[in-house]
Order: C-alpha cells, then structure tokens, then sequence
C-alpha cells in the first residue's frame, strides 16, 4: 500500500462526522422517538416545559438563536433529559421527581443546551475510531438511545457511545449555570438539583445521573461557580427577565 492509500484508509477507519450529518440525524432520531416513546398529554406540564425552553434558547447566540428549536415532553420514568445537535429538547415527567422547581429543570435544559451549544456531540462523533459510523451516526445525537425493544438506554450502557467527557461535563456546567442565569433562573437552584440527584440515585430507573456523576466535587464546583454567574443573573432580572412558568 502507498502512503496515500494508507492515508485514505486511515481516513476511512476514523471517519469524520460533519455537522450537517448529526442535526439530520437528531432530526430523525426525534422523530422516532415521538413515534415509540410515550408523549405527555399533560397540557399544563407541556407548557410548563415549553415555557423554560423559549426562556433559555431566547438567550442564545447565533447561530442556535436561529434554530426552530423543538421541544417535546415525554411521559416516561427516565429521570432524564437530552437536547441534540439539529435543536431538539427532550424531557422525560420522571425529571419532576428530582427538578421540583422551574429553576431546576432550569438547570437541567440549560446544561443540555449547553452540550449542544459547545459541540460536544460533534467532537464526541469524530473523537471515536467508530467502526460502524452509521450506527454511531444514528444514536450520538442525543446522550440516550433506545434498545431493540424500545427501552431507553443511555449511551453508556449501551456500549457503544461514550458518555461526555468529564471536561465536556464540566464545560456544559458553567455554560449551562451562565445560559440559565442570563435567562433569570435562579442559579443556585443547580446546586439543588444534583442534591436530589444524588439523594434520588438509589432508584432503579435509568437517569440523568447514569452519565452524569453526582459528586461532592461537582457541587462544589457548581456552588463556587454560581457566584461567577450571578451578575448575568442580576442583570436578568434588572432587565424584567422574570420566568414564571408552573405547572
Ligand atoms: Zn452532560
């Protein structure tokens, strides 16, 4: 084999994930989400939901503030939420156990929308030596997938997708934490949020927490960073940006 051949082999084996192929893929994974999982048909929770969705991505820079963002509530147990590359929000009601207050689901959306925002799907994608990019391609949008029986299952155990990296975690915190503050959510409210993550972790349904380590050093780091935000958040309310949304 010649140097370009092995080149082109090479190129081949890790492939490359552009962005346009993950927001086409995040457009038919929601798609066939809505049509095997559960949709909520909860009118007042759906508006709660879409209320904190339009408070979040109204504070995002182009080009995301240009998404038509797409937020759907699912009526499963999952402890969990997602948002992927082409602009979709997933929330699962069993999220309500443990984000009991809009501030906190608050914090969940604007940690999700930050992983989006940050590129870490993309950067995820074309950090694997996937051997089967189709497959990778389909399911790395979001940071659940399901199983051939409609379970869903979170990446990571699934095998086949990695979880954020921990620098990625730590990145789509304070993003997370300064998009929820620059929209006039109560910053501190993260801090409760992995709180009763963590108090919640004995459950046995899949969560949020599966990829998302609830240690004592995360909500250190949170509590240390809410501080850093605050200003945004001050400014935020100076400016009337006051979301009221209840379920
Ligand atoms: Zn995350």
């Amino acid at each position: 084999m010649n140097k370009f051949g092995l080149l082109a082999s090479v190129s081949l084996l890790t492939g490359c994930v552009t962005a346009s192929q993950l927001e086409q893929a995040s457009v038919s994974e929601f798609a066939k989400m809505r049509e095997t999982l559960t949709i909520s048909t909860n009118d007042r929770d759906r508006a709660y939901v879409q209320c904190i969705a339009d408070s979040i991505v109204a504070q995002l820079d182009e080009p995301y503030a240009s998404y038509d963002w797409d937020v759907e509530l699912f009526d499963e147990a999952e402890k969990n939420a997602f948002a992927m590359p082409g602009g979709q929000i997933g929330v699962f009601t069993g999220i309500f156990e443990v984000a009991q207050t809009q501030d906190q689901l608050a914090a969940v959306m604007g940690h999700e929308v930050a992983h989006v925002t940050l590129g870490h799907s993309l950067k995820r994608a074309n950090s694997q030596t996937a051997t089967n990019l189709g497959i990778l391609v389909g399911s790395v949008a979001s940071e659940v997938v399901r199983d051939n029986v409609g379970l869903i299952l979170l990446g990571a155990q699934v095998g086949l997708l990695l979880p954020f990296s921990r620098s990625q975690e730590s990145e789509a915190d304070l993003a997370g934490l300064e998009l929820m503050a620059t929209a006039g959510f109560r910053p501190e409210a993260s801090v409760d949020l992995w709180r009763n993550m963590a108090a919640a972790n004995s459950s046995s349904t899949p969560s949020f927490l599966s990829t998302h380590p609830s240690s004592a050093n995360r909500i250190e780091s949170l509590g240390e960073q809410v501080a850093v935000v605050m200003p945004q958040y001050q400014r935020a309310q100076a400016a009337g940006l006051r979301p009221a949304c209840s379920r």
